[in-house]
């Protein structure tokens, strides 16, 4: 046997922080006791921070951002929180973020990175990314002295935290498959106004569609606390790279991985037995344990 799934033991997963984008004059921890892992406020915006330091809080931010509190840290893992008026607020308000130590990010794709300038100026946290993701940053206004690259390989030392990038790859879905979806969801909702339009386009901005994101700039990170847990966090979900397995070689088995799901419409289409995406659920390799 000797394999294992997600485990949560004694730590915590924060509940998701929708509930205003304004969080200006409301306590710190609506309706939760002063418990940080009940709070709504997440620690960024000033929500209240774990005490007791082997305890780690994560707490998901929507779609791929997480924050992660441990020790008096506060990491955030992506940054895409303004996410334009059709989007519901995500709790994060950037230019009120009061406290951010590092922001890891996964790959330069506008929906994963469009905020981490900002509240890197406003906190002087760290921006760690693949080299297309520090220059564009850099370009969207982060001070060069606070971008780390990483190309995959790297260990990176915080305190209490060992922190490992590997090279992974995004996926790709045919241009086709694409405008069909585009189309669905115009369908459904209905087509954005000019109004709403220019403001997704201005979002849409902070980032690249650079090609070289696929193949050079979707970085995996594997967490491992002081506490001996282990945290892997891909927000992509290309094919499984070199890089990847080498990480799950030296990190499995993780306690919680959190992989993304690519935007397939046809569910099997993620799945490895199908040759158009052979191995395209890495996230297996790290739940398997020394048998
Ligand atoms: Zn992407």
């Amino acid at each position: 046997m000797g394999r294992r799934f997600i485990v949560f033991r004694a730590h915590c997963l924060a509940i998701v922080a929708f509930f205003s984008g304004n969080t200006v004059g409301l306590p710190q921890s609506i309706g939760a006791g002063g418990d940080p892992c009940r709070s709504l406020v997440p620690a960024a915006m000033g929500g209240p921070m774990l005490r007791d330091n082997n305890r780690i809080m994560l707490r998901w931010l929507s779609t791929a951002n997480y924050e992660l509190v441990y020790r008096g840290q506060v990491f955030l893992l992506d940054a895409y929180f303004d996410q334009g008026p059709r989007s519901r607020p995500t709790g994060v308000i950037p230019d009120r973020v009061v406290k951010t130590d590092a922001i890891f990010i996964g790959h330069a794709h506008y929906d994963h990175m469009s905020d981490a300038a900002p509240i890197a100026q406003m906190t002087n946290a760290k921006v760690i990314g693949a080299p297309i993701t520090i220059d564009t940053a850099e370009k969207l206004g982060l001070p060069p002295a606070q971008g780390i690259t990483v190309t995959g390989g790297e260990t990176l030392q915080f305190p209490g935290v060992t922190v490992d990038a590997a090279l992974a790859q995004h996926p790709v879905l045919p241009r086709v498959v694409l405008e069909a979806l585009g189309k669905v969801y115009e369908l459904d909702a209905g087509p954005a106004t000019p109004a709403q339009d220019a403001a997704e386009a201005a979002i849409a901005a902070k980032g690249t569609f650079s090609p070289d994101v696929i193949t050079k700039g979707t970085i995996a990170y594997g967490f491992t606390f002081a506490t001996g847990f282990k945290l892997l966090w891909m927000d992509s979900a290309g094919p499984l790279t070199e890089g990847v397995r080498k990480l799950a070689a030296k990190l499995a088995p993780v306690d919680i991985a959190i992989v993304s799901f690519a935007g397939h419409p046809v569910a099997q289409m993620q799945s490895s037995s199908d040759p158009r995406n052979r191995e395209a659920v890495p996230a297996a390799h790290f739940f398997a344990g020394p048998s």
